[in-house]
């Protein structure tokens, strides 16, 4: 891999833009998820972020969760170790609108538990109070039934 960073609209004749990458492709994956609508989806959410190494993004009203994780093939030269057995996915993935330039920037992106609960509380009506339990004390001080026999 070079060291050079190079624009795609530099590229010269045969020269391949990976050549220039860190292999950004490679290190992470998404998997669109349910449009969260309540409370509990949103909590699903927070808790998927609590373990780390993960976050949230909204693309184009599309909802992903994303893990990052370098793949256990990667090379340290930055190419593939498994290249002729390669999944399918990585086969058909081009450079035309891969994350070389991507700047990282989305519609909406959640990294912490506090920022999705944050972003819940924006847009969700708020949440019912559960009713309160009734102590032992004040259960024994209702009156029982009458029962007339
Ligand atoms: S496909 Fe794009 S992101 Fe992946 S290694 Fe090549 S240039 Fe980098
Ligand atoms: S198998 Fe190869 S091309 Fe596919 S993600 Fe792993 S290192 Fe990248």
């Amino acid at each position: 891999m070079s060291t050079m960073t190079v624009k795609r609209a530099e590229l010269k004749p045969g020269e391949v833009l990976c050549s220039y990458c860190t292999a950004r492709c490679c290190r992470y994956f998404a998997l669109p998820i349910e449009t969260p609508e309540t409370w509990e989806d949103y909590d699903h959410m927070r808790w998927y972020v609590m373990h780390g190494s993960c976050a949230i993004f909204v693309d184009e009203d599309v909802w992903f969760l994303m893990v990052y994780g370098d793949c256990k093939y990667l090379l340290e030269d930055y190419r593939c170790g498994n290249y002729e057995d390669r999944p399918q996915i990585c086969r058909t993935y081009t450079t035309d609108e891969c994350e070389y330039d991507n700047d990282g920037t989305y519609d909406r992106l959640f990294e912490t538990p506090e920022q999705i609960w944050e972003y819940a509380h924006a847009v969700l009506p708020p949440k019912k109070k559960k009713k309160k339990k009734k102590s032992a004390t004040e259960v024994s001080h209702q009156k029982l039934p009458i029962v007339h026999i």
